[in-house]
């Protein structure tokens, strides 16, 4: 099988330092297998993504010295592929929808009996408390969560399931595990279909397989992430890739780069005069 990866952005802001190591890394991947690099804008949220941003990912990533095939996929040109994804899942009453706020859900765990809230690769973990709804109870807006004991119910024996970690950390085959996906990462939100949006965790899912990709090379960060995308896999009868998470580049504070930091913009380096060669050292490729 021929060795494809991606690079991912979403165009909510310049590419910083952290963006350019995830995708020159991808790149320098796709080459030593002889394979391809392909490039996806994840530009699903409409409020935040912006088509100035999406132009400079060109710009930046092309000024970089990488080339990729064309036409890219856009994850806007495919909202009807992850609503019948979702339609799916809901068929097989594995989703169920839910109108609580962040408020909502911070005031159902602050009660006394609860102790300190448990946070999963999605965030807070879900207390469920609408979990008990159908969906034709539905409401505009409302998110659809996973029912993640249904899930794995669905799949069986998650033994069965795992994934390849190539990436400096974690190294190694990882299996999932029920009692961790049920408790420590609950039920995900994977989209909100009246307003056609889908998570990030859904919809990457589905177009690594409509690319064909054989390798996810991505920062560290989202390696909690993967096992939810890993079930998802199997639930949707999906090939797992496997994963190469890659370490964080951090700030001066030992932060990691975030899109706010703005000094740390490929674009500003471009302008300073910097080459590729030094973003390339700069990284510590
Ligand atoms: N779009 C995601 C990001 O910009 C990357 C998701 C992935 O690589 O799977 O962080």
């Amino acid at each position: 099988m021929t060795y494809r990866t991606r690079f991912a952005p979403s165009p909510t802001g310049p590419l910083h330092l952290g963006h350019a190591y995830s995708a020159l890394l991808a790149y320098d991947r796709a080459r030593l297998h002889g394979g391809e690099f392909l490039l996806r804008i994840e530009d699903t949220d409409t409020q935040r993504c912006k088509p100035e941003w999406e132009t400079l990912i060109y710009e930046d990533l092309h000024w970089l010295g990488l080339e990729w095939e064309t036409p890219v996929r856009r994850q806007s040109e495919h909202l009807e592929d992850y609503d019948r994804v979702l339609d799916q899942l809901a068929a097989r009453g594995l989703i169920y929808p839910c109108s609580c706020t962040r408020g909502d859900i911070r005031a159902a765990l602050s009660a006394p009996q609860e102790g300190a809230p448990l946070v999963g690769p999605d965030g807070i973990v879900y207390p469920g408390t609408c979990r008990g709804r159908d969906l034709d109870s539905r409401k505009p807006g409302d998110a659809l969560r996973l029912n993640m004991r249904k899930a794995v119910e669905a799949i069986g024996n998650t033994s069965n399931c795992g994934f390849i970690e190539n990436g400096p950390d974690h190294t190694g085959t990882h299996q999932l595990d029920a009692e961790t996906l049920i408790s420590g990462t609950g039920d995900v939100v994977l989209g909100r279909k009246e307003i056609e949006t889908v998570s990030y965790l859904l919809a990457a899912v589905w177009d690594d397989a409509a690319q064909g990709i054989t390798e996810v090379v991505r920062g560290v960060d989202l390696y909690e992430a993967t096992f939810v995308q890993v079930l998802l896999q199997a639930l949707l009868d999906l090939p797992t890739p496997t994963y190469f998470h890659h370490l964080l580049i951090r700030d001066e504070d030992g932060k990691r780069l975030a899109k706010r930091h703005d000094s740390k913009a490929i674009r500003l380096f471009r302008q300073d005069g910097a080459s590729p060669e030094d973003i390339r050292r700069m990284v510590g490729l």
